[in-house]
């Protein structure tokens, strides 16, 4: 039975990207090599990593004087990484999760870091505001998706200081407004490849601020200047990543995405509350992630919760179980997976509360 893939990450992929890179593992084009075996440097790889970045550039809108790079370690290397090139003194922090939280951890080992506001008060499943950034920290930095708490940042906020985002779980959902960013990044595995290759977008002029010796391969000046190629990149993720920034643009680019997104989360948010049996974990709408959809049983119903994961198993649900730390059930959304998808968990969901 095909599977209605609902897992959080890695998570599913279009089918185009899935072929394409099964393909070319076997042969690229007609070069008569597999697309893991060609120099990073030939002229075939070179035109990759270009295709790569001119589509970035197209489909985020951005502008001149962002560097464009593709590099290894995961999102969880930027925790390190961003401190590293950018805190000098002081670093503001929004604390709306787990990954959050490891990033700021990750900074004090470089800084003063002010955490400007936090929801751990309520297991974060809210979005913090009236917050004040410090005018003098180095730079703000936020995850606009949180992947285990459902919680998602719907616009791009107010910064004096270079804004720094972690958009691994939301990156190509909706358009962001770039020029209020100084550094994105994103592991792929949720919305645009495989694991083991980040994007990062960078506003060149944050980097060299400041004097302090950093490691070549952490030092993203150096791969700003060797256009992501200082050392062999992650070659087939870069490949697999570029099919879906392919099928991206062939879906209408990142408005059109958006439409298409809202409209699945709408659908199953609609059902969660609908439903007798389920109740959502973050309560103000405006906060509800598009991407990731966190549900618990309803307190009465809190016994049926094993057996609403068998029941949607056996209907071909994949990967709808909670975070441990957020419990019940989670189901991500990413840009692959289709209505059909959406439609068929509700279905379950509705069919489940008939016969309990
Ligand atoms: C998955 C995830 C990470 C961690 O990514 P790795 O590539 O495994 O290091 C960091 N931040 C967010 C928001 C994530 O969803």
């Amino acid at each position: 039975m095909k599977k209605h893939n609902f897992n959080a990450g890695p998570s599913i992929l279009p089918q185009f990207t899935l072929e394409k890179t099964a393909e070319a593992v076997i042969e690229l084009g007609s070069t008569g090599l597999s697309v893991m075996s060609i120099s990073h440097r030939s002229k075939e790889f070179t035109a990759i990593i270009q295709e790569a970045k001119s589509l970035v550039k197209e489909l985020m809108d951005i502008p001149d004087g962002y560097g464009i790079l593709f590099l290894g370690g995961g999102a969880s290397l930027q925790f390190a990484m961003v401190p590293y090139n950018l805190l000098n003194r002081k670093a503001a922090y929004l604390n709306t999760g787990s990954w959050a939280s490891k990033a700021i951890k990750e900074a004090g080992l470089f800084g003063e870091v002010v955490v400007v506001a936090s929801s751990k008060d309520k297991n974060f499943n809210y979005i913090p505001t009236g917050y004040v950034i410090p005018q003098d920290a180095d730079y703000f930095h936020i995850t606009t998706n949180n992947t285990i708490y459902g919680t998602e940042m719907k616009s791009d906020p107010d910064s004096q200081v270079p804004l720094v985002a972690d958009m691994s779980s939301d990156i190509f959902s909706r358009p962001v407004d770039i020029s209020k960013y100084g550094l994105i990044y994103a592991g792929a595995q949720k919305n645009l490849g495989p694991a083991g290759v980040t994007l990062v977008i960078v506003r060149e002029d944050i980097l060299g601020r400041f004097e302090r010796p950093i490691p070549s391969m952490l030092n993203y000046k150096i791969h700003v200047e060797n256009e992501s190629l200082y050392n062999t990149p992650p070659v087939l993720p870069i490949y697999s990543s570029l099919q879906t920034l392919i099928w991206l643009k062939n879906q209408g680019g990142l408005s059109a995405i958006q439409r298409v997104n809202e409209k699945k989360a709408r659908l199953l948010y609609e059902e969660i509350e609908r439903n007798r049996l389920f109740k959502c974990t973050v309560e103000n709408p405006g906060d509800r992630s598009i991407m990731n959809v966190c549900f618990v049983m309803n307190e009465e119903y809190q016994e049926l919760e094993n057996s609403f994961l068998e029941f949607a198993s056996s209907r071909g649900m994949a990967g709808i179980k909670g975070h441990r730390s957020v419990g019940g059930f989670r189901a991500s959304l990413y840009n692959a997976l289709p209505e059909e998808s959406v439609l068929a968990l509700i279905e379950a969901m509705n069919d489940f509360e008939k016969s309990n």
